[in-house]
């Protein structure tokens, strides 16, 4: 669905108005729950709408959301999906036996687990490259190549491709490129601004931001790659329901007050954490520190509340995580509270070993999704765990 009634609008106006409209029949302000599987149609073959046939081809709560991501996003179509995962591969999907796709090695542990475990199958080639270096994605481009996927920031090293420069060097080489923007969020990331075909979430995270649904999204500049997408979508049934589609709706109407303050306070937890003598090393794209730091801070506009930390050992990293009270130890992110979790165990623990020595992902490492509760309770309890206090 796209909405271009919004597009002279602000981000934070649009996070709340954009692809939402007063219900027509009462002038409710909320978009109401279309809890429906079918619709009634006033003469054979003549749905209303033109679409309202059948729940898994059109649903109008899917449809608000669809618009206001859309909009976000700096696109025209949105399309919404049950997870992630099903968003990412709905990407995939436009592939054929025979094709040829480029992901950075960092992604989501799941991510990479669906490319080699299950879409490989199917004959889809999947070349891992550090697309920190734009260079390791050109020198990996082959003329079967139709797809370069990106994650930036990366889950969980905090690595940052240039979007820009490798959008010019996938168009040169006949492919399209998705940024997995799961991370960053539109409010201080926007792909499609900067050549991307294709920006994807797991909605579950920050985009809903409340830890109480899963659920996908992807969103186009390009109408006939959004028909592509819907007819994906239809065709293999990987739907979000109507409630989840409202709630998610919701959330997103405070993502610019949420991200300012995950921004803010991941800052403040990624200072205090450099500083402190029990962490070896903090990535975190909006420390001086981080070697990519000059390139993130171009192509976003704030670095979230995602920070990892090696404490040097397994062992110290249990200790960490198990001890603090208000960083609940738990797998995601995004969400108004913060979790502590530890990759190699956690969400990484699909991934080989050796591709997980490779890419960084120490058994000292600490990933933290800092939550927008009160910065001081934050670094209290972090000081109370590292310092034994
Ligand atoms: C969680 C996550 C996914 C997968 O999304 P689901 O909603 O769990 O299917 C994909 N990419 C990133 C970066 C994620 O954090």
């Amino acid at each position: 669905m796209s909405d271009q009634g919004s597009r002279h609008l602000r981000f934070g106006t649009r996070t709340i108005h954009a692809g939402v409209k007063p219900e027509p029949v009462t002038g409710a302000i909320m978009t109401p729950i279309f809890q429906t599987s079918t619709y009634v149609q006033p003469a054979v073959g003549e749905p209303l709408g033109g679409s309202y046939d059948y729940g898994r081809t059109a649903n109008p709560t899917r449809e608000a959301l669809e618009a206001n991501v859309a909009s976000l996003e700096s696109g025209t179509h949105a399309v919404a999906f049950a997870s992630g995962l099903a968003a990412i591969e709905a990407i995939v999907k436009r592939l054929s036996a025979g094709d040829h796709v480029v992901s950075e090695e960092n992604t989501y542990g799941g991510t990479t687990r669906m490319f080699n475990k299950v879409l490989s199958r199917l004959g889809i080639e999947f070349t891992y490259v550090d697309s920190r270096e734009p260079g390791a994605v050109e020198a990996a481009m082959r003329p079967n190549t139709r797809l370069v996927h990106l994650e930036t920031p990366t889950n969980p090293m905090m690595r940052v491709a240039d979007i820009a420069a490798i959008a010019e060097i996938a168009h040169a080489g006949g492919a399209l490129l998705s940024v997995d923007n799961t991370f960053a969020s539109p409010y201080n990331q926007r792909p499609l601004e900067m050549g991307a075909d294709f920006t994807v979430h797991s909605s579950t995270k920050y985009i809903n931001g409340h830890s109480d649904v899963i659920g996908g999204v992807l969103a186009v500049k390009d109408p006939e790659l959004a028909e592509e997408i819907y007819f994906l979508r239809k065709s293999t049934g990987a739907v979000p329901g109507p409630m989840d589609c409202f709630l998610t709706l919701r959330g997103i109407k405070t993502l610019h007050v949420r991200m300012r303050q995950h921004n803010e306070n991941g800052l403040a937890v990624a200072r205090y954490l450099e500083a402190h003598p029990a962490v070896d090393r903090v990535f975190y794209p909006g420390l001086e520190s981080h070697p990519q730091h000059e390139l993130a801070s171009r192509q976003m506009t704030g670095y979230t509340g995602m920070v990892s930390v090696d404490v040097g050992s397994l062992a110290r990293a249990k200790a960490f995580t198990e001890h603090t009270r208000i960083f609940k130890l738990a797998e995601s992110l995004g969400g108004v509270e913060s979790l502590i979790s530890v990759p190699a165990l956690m969400t990484h623990g699909s991934v080989p070993a050796d591709r997980r020595a490779a890419m960084g992902i120490t058994d000292g490492l600490v990933r933290l999704s800092v939550g927008i509760e009160d910065e001081a309770d934050l670094l209290e309890d972090l000081e109370r765990v590292l310092s034994g206090g």
